[in-house]
């Protein structure tokens, strides 16, 4: 066999530094995955780069609507089968996928770093995090109940019960190359859904190991296909498409709208999850340090590029400047590198586009008057990395202070009592998590019923797993990941009479 554009990025780097020798071993094709077979496209290709060092990792074949309406054709000849199957059987592939990705748990952490740049032991937990979906819902397939209703005629019955909507056109993005796939593909699966799946163009490679994987774990052809390329043309497809039934994206706000308004035109189920604008509030009976040491924990997951991440932390004004001083020490000596080195805590963004984007917001604010108390200025690390900066006095109306910043940055905003902590942290039409600090039982209550968002963390930085619903309020989104809730993303209810 030909070496692969992988293999040959492999020996490439490893002349320089040793990164990527385990990727080579992972074996598949830097290729679109369609009904089972490794496919090249006649048109363009694409390159994947490292974000740390600039180096080219893989060359693949861009897909347009030609490969993406093969891939769905390719899904819905699976459909029949794979939905008849017996809920163990596809429990069991489920099993299979979840141990084989725990099997290459070291290789696949690997090229999260390659691609993605996230520091090698938190791309290994993020593995693990993949994995742990395709096992909850390996249990959970298994319990997808329906019920009985008491019909007034006693000759009758009337049953509930759900059914696989069909072929899942399912977008993910690029900051969770391995668990966002991992999520939708799993709970689709487990409802008996084939799947389309289009990974960001920027991290491919790990979405693609799930195919791999599904392939290895006894997955029929057709059941998973991965196309990426031309995103627009694929999404097209997708809504336009009469086979796909359903459309799961995890993405910007921007794509979210476009994708909601084509698919309204041909009536299809959308989940969409669509980032947020978390506020961190800390009050003043709050266990101070706890609450700081949870921040900078939350805040340096892939280096703040993280839908839940703390975008705006509100102190209360009595312990403003001790929360802000231990902010700027512990967030600002975080250890910044290339996510191989030991120690790094925090790599890099995902591409220099980001961090002009994120610097241009530090800069705008600093211009009306924020202070920065560390960070704030570019590093000579590589154009892909930004320090941990964190802001004080930014003016209410401040950019920072209202849009996404997906990047390593903390503004600090005083606060005098809890309802305008309240006020102020629900002012976002992005309502995917929010946190508070408190020691008050009370306090903690009335938090978790007025933050109005998907997810509320009280003394608690991540209440996110497979076993619970993740998902936004308002414009944050529609739907869920995880938890119960996430199948029935992919499952229609029917009712069934039936009279004796
Ligand atoms: P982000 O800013 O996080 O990259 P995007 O919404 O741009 O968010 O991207 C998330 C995913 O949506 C990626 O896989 C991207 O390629 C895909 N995407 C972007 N635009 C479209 C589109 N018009 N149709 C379908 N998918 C799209």
């Amino acid at each position: 066999m030909m070496p692969s554009t992988l293999d040959q990025k492999a020996s490439k780097s490893a002349a320089s530094t040793d990164r990527g020798a385990r990727v080579a071993e992972l074996g598949f094709e830097p290729a679109l995955y369609i009904d089972g077979r490794w496919r090249t496209s006649a048109g363009a290709s694409f390159e994947v780069y490292d974000p740390s060092t600039g180096i080219c990792l893989a060359t693949l074949p861009s897909a347009g609507r030609d490969e993406a309406g093969s891939a769905v054709q390719a899904a819905q000849n699976a459909f029949g089968d794979w939905s008849r199957r017996s809920v163990l059987e596809r429990a069991d592939c489920l099993l299979r996928i979840s141990k084989l990705i725990t099997t290459h748990r070291e290789a696949l952490a690997e090229l999260a770093v390659l691609e993605q740049g996230s520091p090698l032991g938190a791309s290994a937990g993020g593995v693990d995090y993949a994995a742990s979906f395709f096992r909850w819902y390996a249990e959970e397939a298994r319990r997808v109940y329906g019920r009985t209703i008491a019909h007034p005629d006693p000759d009758r019955r009337l049953v509930v019960a759900y059914a696989p909507r069909g072929v899942a056109g399912v977008i993910t993005p690029w900051n969770a190359p391995l668990s966002s796939p991992a999520k939708k593909v799993a709970a689709a699966l487990a409802a008996g859904c084939t799947v389309v799946l289009k990974p960001s163009e920027l991290t491919p490679l790990s979405a693609l190991a799930i195919a791999w994987l599904s392939e290895q774990a006894g997955v029929p052809p057709g059941v998973v296909n991965v196309v990426f390329g031309d995103a627009s043309a694929i999404g097209r497809v997708f809504v336009r498409h009469p086979d796909v039934r359903t459309i799961s994206l995890t993405g910007s706000l921007r794509t979210g709208r476009r994708l909601y308004a084509a698919a309204a035109r041909h009536i299809k189920h959308v989940s969409l999850e669509l980032g947020g604008n978390a506020p961190f509030i800390i009050f003043d009976d709050a266990d101070v340090a706890r609450a700081v040491d949870d921040l900078v924990w939350l805040k340096q997951a892939n280096s703040g590029q993280i839908c839940v991440t703390a975008n705006r932390v509100l102190v209360q004004q009595t312990i403003f400047d001790e929360v802000a001083d231990r902010v700027a020490k512990l967030y600002g000596d975080l250890l910044v590198g290339d996510g191989f080195t030991d120690g790094v805590q925090q790599g890099p963004l995902i591409t220099a586009g980001a961090v002009d984007r994120v610097d241009g917001l530090v800069q705008a604010a600093l211009a009306e008057g924020t202070h920065a108390l560390c960070g704030a200025s570019r590093l000579s690390l590589g154009d892909a990395f930004y320090p941990p900066t964190v802001l004080i006095d930014a003016p209410p109306h401040a950019r920072i202070l209202h849009e996404e910043i997906f990047g390593p940055v903390l503004p600090l905003v005083a606060f005098s009592t809890e309802d305008e902590a309240i006020a102020i942290a629900n002012d976002t039409p992005n309502r995917l998590a929010a946190f508070a600090y408190t020691g008050s039982l009370s306090c903690a209550i009335r938090c978790s019923r007025e933050l109005r968002f998907g997810v509320v963390g009280i003394n608690d930085p991540r209440p996110v797993t497979c076993e619970a619903p993740f998902g936004g309020h308002h414009q944050s989104g529609i739907g869920s990941e995880g938890g119960v809730e996430g199948l029935h993303d992919f499952l229609d209810v029917k009712l069934v009479g039936m009279r004796s």
